[in-house]
């Protein structure tokens, strides 16, 4: 140990350790007797407010998301899965490995920066883990393309019609009026509707867009005005809210709602609930609501050197309050991180977080969006302009950047893609001699 060098171990490559990990990479760049070692189950890092672009085929599979090795060239990358953290031994477990090369290390740190996120939670609903696609990860938005498309080309087919499927094919289920629900439906829409007339045997009325939300009014992280407008903009282009209403249940024949009712789907996506990473709940340390309490150094008050950001993080703003799950909160722990690793690290004080959220926006489809910015309302084409900008500008990369504004530019010019992203092999046959 002793000619080891000091480690920061960073786990999670979200938008909170990687924006931890950059800051270190440059605070640190000349640093001999530190490294910074960055854990991620993903070897890229997702740009999670455009992955309903993703999903939708607005941009391309890829064009989103940046690989950590091209972001963090200073910084020692493992990927693999965080299976354990002992904050007693100063140890994680990380597991990577193919097949019978699986296997794990015990990686050990000096100071230890937990970024791991949160997880999809179905709440234990019948038939969800079965039947709902959720929308987190890049991954997620791939096989809601994919199924979006299978259904659409199903739909097409004569024996959908006399088999009776082709509404449960036609139809798109969201459960969950916040942003990405609200997002992901409206992208879907234009996608579905864009692409029929490459489905003859479809018509307009054949498709069915619902959102489903517990609440009285979609985006209730905005200005109610906003959220009505958005209302109001879906419902007039036929898409159906059922509002005060929640997911009962699911199964192969469609979504059993709150009210009774049931609507015969084959897309069901999931946008209505997070929970915080299982792997905490087998920390020893103060939690609030299944996050880490951290204070407002973002340190874990009882275990010297450990601190947490992000949405898997419980950190008081100054009315005692939780800050937001958002990326912008996230990205900006991550620096204060970076910076409080530092100060204990070479001397010097650490600071608090504290951030008041700028603004928020939301797409809602048809080049229309809702915006509020330093209290500011937008809707309509200008909100959706200041979405794109903003973005855009936010995304890691002149490269992806210029890949998407190349996606957005031929979007004006051409129709949707609608190939399917194959992962399976082509088949094989085994036998008989060349
Ligand atoms: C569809 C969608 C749209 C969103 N849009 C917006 C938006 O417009 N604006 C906004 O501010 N916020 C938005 N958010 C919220 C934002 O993405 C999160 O608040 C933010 O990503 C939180 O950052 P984080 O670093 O805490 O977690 P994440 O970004 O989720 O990162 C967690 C990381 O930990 C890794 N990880 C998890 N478990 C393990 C493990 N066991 N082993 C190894 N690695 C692991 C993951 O792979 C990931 O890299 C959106 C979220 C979603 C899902």
């Amino acid at each position: 140990m002793a000619d080891r060098k000091h480690r920061i171990l960073i786990l999670g490559g979200g938008f909170g350790g990687l924006h931890a990990a950059l800051r270190l990479q440059q605070r640190l760049a000349r640093a001999e007797d530190v490294e910074i070692v960055l854990v991620s189950r993903e070897n890229f890092f997702s740009f999670t407010p455009m992955l309903h672009e993703v999903a939708a085929s607005d941009v391309d599979l890829t064009h989103v998301v940046n690989p950590v090795r091209k972001l963090l060239r200073q910084v020692r990358f493992f990927q693999g899965d965080v299976e354990a953290i002992d904050l007693a031994a100063r140890t994680v477990r990380v597991a990577h490995g193919s097949g019978p090369a699986h296997h794990a290390h015990e990686l050990d740190y000096d100071q230890l920066v937990i970024g791991l996120g949160s997880t999809t939670n179905y709440y234990g609903l019948p038939g969800l883990a079965e039947h709902a696609l959720p929308m987190k990860a890049l991954g997620d938005a791939i096989a809601l393309r994919n199924r979006v498309i299978a259904c659409l080309e199903e739909a097409d087919t004569e024996c959908a019609q006399h088999g009776g499927h082709r509404s449960a094919l036609a139809t798109v289920v969201v459960a969950g009026g916040g942003f990405a629900g609200v997002e992901t439906l409206g992208a879907l829409d234009d996608f579905a509707r864009q692409s029929l007339r490459f489905y003859p045997n479809l018509a307009p009325s054949d498709l069915r867009m619902v959102l489903v939300h517990s609440g009285d009014e979609i985006l209730p992280e905005l200005d109610p005005r906003l959220g009505a407008y958005a209302r109001k903009k879906l419902a007039a282009r036929g898409i159906e809210l059922r509002l005060g209403t929640r997911v009962r249940g699911a199964s192969a024949a469609g979504v059993e709602l709150s009210d009774g009712t049931t609507i015969p789907t084959r897309t069901l996506v999931w946008t209505a609930g997070t929970t915080p990473h299982p792997l905490l709940a087998t920390l020893p340390c103060k939690k609030e609501g299944g996050r880490l309490l951290v204070n407002e150094r973002l340190e874990l008050p009882e275990w010297p050197g450990v601190f947490a950001l992000g949405d898997c993080a419980w950190i008081p703003d100054p009315q005692g309050k939780p800050y937001p799950p958002t990326a912008q909160h996230a990205l900006r722990q991550g620096r204060v991180i970076a910076d409080n690793v530092l100060a204990e690290l070479r001397g010097g004080e650490k600071r608090a977080f504290s951030f008041r959220t700028i603004g928020q926006l939301a797409t809602i489809g048809r080049r229309a969006g809702v915006a509020q910015i330093f209290g500011l309302r937008f809707s309509g084409f200008v909100a959706w302009w200041l979405w794109r900008t903003i973005y855009l500008a936010k995304l890691p990369r002149a490269e992806k950047k210029l890949r998407v504004v190349l996606d957005w530019t031929l979007d004006l010019v051409f129709s949707k893609d609608l190939v399917q992203f194959a992962t399976a092999t082509s088949p094989t046959l085994r036998g008989g001699p060349p």
